[in-house]
C-alpha cells in the first residue's frame, strides 16, 4: 500500500481501541486522563489504554516521574467514573535498555498493570539523542545506523516481559535527513529478526500512528513490515495513536487499522494472556 491509498490521517471514529496514549503523568505530556475518556466516548471508541512513560535510567524524564501508588488510584478513579461508557486500561510504556532488564523486570513481577508497552527510546546519553545524531549517521550505511536501535528492540522482545512492541523503528524519525522510509524498505533483512523474534515470543506488533504526524508521513512500522509480520505467522497486532496532545487521541488509526485488515487480520490484541474476541475491527476494513 502506497500513502496515496491513504486518506489524510485524521482522528479515528469507531475503532475498537486506541492502545497508546499519554496524559500529565507522563512528563512530555499535560493531556488531563479526563480528557481521553471523553474523547473515546464521543468517537465511538470502546477502549482505550493509559499507557504512560516509565524510564528506568536515574535522571531520565519518567524516571521516578509519577508514582505507582498515585497513578494507580488516578486510574481506578477514571474506571469507576466511565465504567459502562468506555473501558480504560491502566497501562504503562516502559522504556527498555538492556542495561536495566534486570530493574524492569523486578518492576513489573512487583507491580500490576493491565497492559504493558516496551519500547525504545533516544536516550540521553545514547546515539540518536539531539545533540548526538547527526555525528552517528553521517557516512554510516543504514545497517550500521540502525544496529544499536534495532539490537535494543531485540532484546526488548526476547525479554518476554512486553505484552506490545512499541513503534518498532521509531528511529527513522530521528534518522530522516540521512536515511528515506525507501530505505528502509530496501533493507527488509534488517526487519526479519525482530519480526521473527515476535513471532517466537508471542509478543504482539504496534502499528504506532505517531509518524503520520511527522516529516515521514509512516506508520512505525510501515505497512510493508506489518504483511511480512503476518506472512511469518504473527497473530497478535496493536494500534496506538501515541497521542501527547488532545488533539492525537487516535489519530491516524483510521489508517493504522487499514495497514493490520491489510495484512490480513481481523482483531487487534491488547494483553498477551488474554485472547480478546472483542476487539473485532469494524465492517468497512474487512477484506
Ligand atoms: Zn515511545
Ligand atoms: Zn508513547
Amino acid at each position: 500500500m502506497s500513502s496515496d491509498d491513504l486518506r489524510a490521517p485524521a482522528q479515528a471514529f469507531d475503532i475498537p481501541i486506541d492502545a497508546h496514549m499519554h496524559t500529565d503523568l507522563s512528563p512530555d505530556s499535560r493531556v488531563p486522563m479526563e480528557l481521553y475518556a471523553a474523547q473515546a466516548f464521543e468517537r465511538g471508541i470502546p477502549e482505550i489504554a493509559l499507557t504512560d512513560h516509565l524510564d528506568f535510567m536515574p535522571g531520565a524524564q519518567a524516571y521516578e516521574y509519577a508514582d505507582y501508588p498515585r497513578r494507580e488510584r488516578l486510574i481506578r478513579d477514571l474506571q469507576e467514573r466511565w465504567a459502562g461508557k468506555v473501558r480504560i486500561r491502566f497501562g504503562v510504556e516502559l522504556t527498555y535498555e538492556s542495561r536495566y532488564e534486570h530493574d524492569i523486570r523486578e518492576h513489573l513481577a512487583t507491580h500490576r498493570y493491565d497492559y504493558t508497552i516496551g519500547s525504545v527510546h533516544a536516550m540521553s546519553d545514547g546515539p540518536y539523542a539531539k545533540s548526538r545524531v547527526a555525528s552517528w549517521a553521517a557516512g554510516k550505511t543504514l545497517a550500521e545506523a540502525v544496529a544499536p536501535y534495532f539490537a535494543e528492540v531485540a532484546g526488548a522482545i526476547r525479554s518476554g516481559l512486553f505484552d506490545t512492541m512499541g513503534h518498532l523503528d521509531q528511529c527513522k524519525r530521528w534518522m530522516l535527513h540521512w536515511f528515506s522510509p525507501a530505505d528502509y524498505a530496501a533493507a527488509p533483512e534488517l526487519y526479519e529478526p525482530l519480526l521473527v523474534a515476535l513471532v517466537e515470543s508471542g509478543t504482539a506488533l504496534e502499528v504506532n500512528a505517531s509518524g503520520l504526524r511527522y516529516p515521514e508521513h509512516e506508520t512505525y512500522p510501515a505497512a510493508w513490515v506489518v504483511a511480512r509480520f503476518r506472512e511469518l505467522g504473527g497473530q497478535r497486532v496493536t494500534v496506538g495513536s501515541d497521542s501527547h496532545l488532545p488533539h492525537c487521541f487516535a489519530f491516524g488509526l483510521e489508517e493504522a487499522c487499514e495497514i493490520v485488515a491489510a495484512a490480513g487480520f481481523d482483531r487487534l490484541s491488547l494483553e498477551r494472556a488474554v485472547d480478546r474476541g472483542d476487539l473485532v475491527l469494524p465492517e468497512r476494513f474487512r477484506r
